[in-house]
């Protein structure tokens, strides 16, 4: 056992049960570096996981404080965690693309209209790999997976030139950034400024799930064929897939009140007016 997974998770938890080979660990492993390089202990940081590969892996395996939420819904309980906790107690929650940009989109925009204080981290695999490789809203356009047999034909949230940041951004997000799990310190350092953020943070990580997505959707199970798919769309020149740009997207730390901080001010001053009348 890593000297991460033992000062932070549980025991029995480890080592992880996704397949062999899946780029998933090498998330967990940065947000708990991100945490260990940000000062912070098991109290205080408060974890919550969604649902499907992401929030399977993760779930229940930090030691200190957590909570899981239904498939979008974690976000719910974050609001009212984070108006109920004090503004040092970090929210961490790692979600899935479609925890986060499908079923749990409308909840997450409200989360960055608000400028809640979270951190979100999203573990993008590529579509529905837990149920068994359906396509999702991050599925790059053409690909075969159980759902598609032909090519996925539906516009996801990367294509045709779009990019579900710039909703988040106008939305309110102030910190925005992008990897890939093969990416080291410098997916570090976006999720140690994420955490430092008081407002609304998230980290899109995409990783190789080598089960389905590969299987199916690349057609070999080759694993160094696999990684090197997902090396390429990070990379510059011509690839065939989509491509995404690494590093910090967008970054207002600071510019921005925190909606809880601010909520928790106009209580006291409200206070302050009531009992003056
Ligand atoms: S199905 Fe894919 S994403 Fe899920 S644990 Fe297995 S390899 Fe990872």
């Amino acid at each position: 056992m890593d000297h991460l997974a033992e000062k932070y998770l549980h025991p029995r938890k480890i080592p992880s049960t996704a397949c062999s080979g899946c780029g998933l660990g090498q998330v967990h492993k940065k947000v708990l570096l991100a945490i260990e390089e940000s000062g912070l202990g098991l109290d205080d940081v408060v974890w919550g996981t969604g649902i499907g590969c992401a929030g399977r892996q993760t779930f229940h395996t930090w030691r200190g404080d957590n909570f899981a939420g239904t498939h979008g819904r974690v976000y719910a309980l974050a609001t009212g965690l984070r108006v109920a906790l004090p503004p040092e107690k970090k929210i961490v929650l790692t979600v899935g693309d479609g925890d986060a940009f499908g079923i749990g989109l409308l909840h997450l925009l409200h989360c960055a209209r608000r400028n809640l204080g979270i951190t979100v981290v999203v573990a993008d695999n590529f579509g529905y790999q837990s149920t068994g490789g359906q396509f999702g809203y991050t599925t790059p356009p053409g690909m075969v997976t159980d759902s598609s047999p032909y090519g996925n034909r539906e516009p996801g949230w990367f294509s045709e030139g779009s990019d579900i940041f710039a909703i988040l951004k106008d939305a309110g997000a102030t910190f925005l950034a992008r990897h890939s799990s093969f990416d080291g310190e410098e997916a570090v350092k976006s999720l140690v400024l994420a955490l430092a953020n008081p407002g609304f943070s998230l980290v899109h990580i995409i990783y190789p799930c080598v089960t389905h997505f590969g299987a199916v959707s690349l057609k070999t199970r080759d694993r160094e064929e696999i990684y090197r798919w997902f090396a390429g769309i990070f990379a510059e020149g011509e690839h065939p897939g989509p491509h995404f740009q690494s590093g910090i997207y967008h970054d207002a730390r600071g510019k921005r009140p925190e909606f809880a901080s601010a909520l928790r001010e106009w209580t006291k001053e409200f206070g302050r007016e009531a009992g003056r009348a």
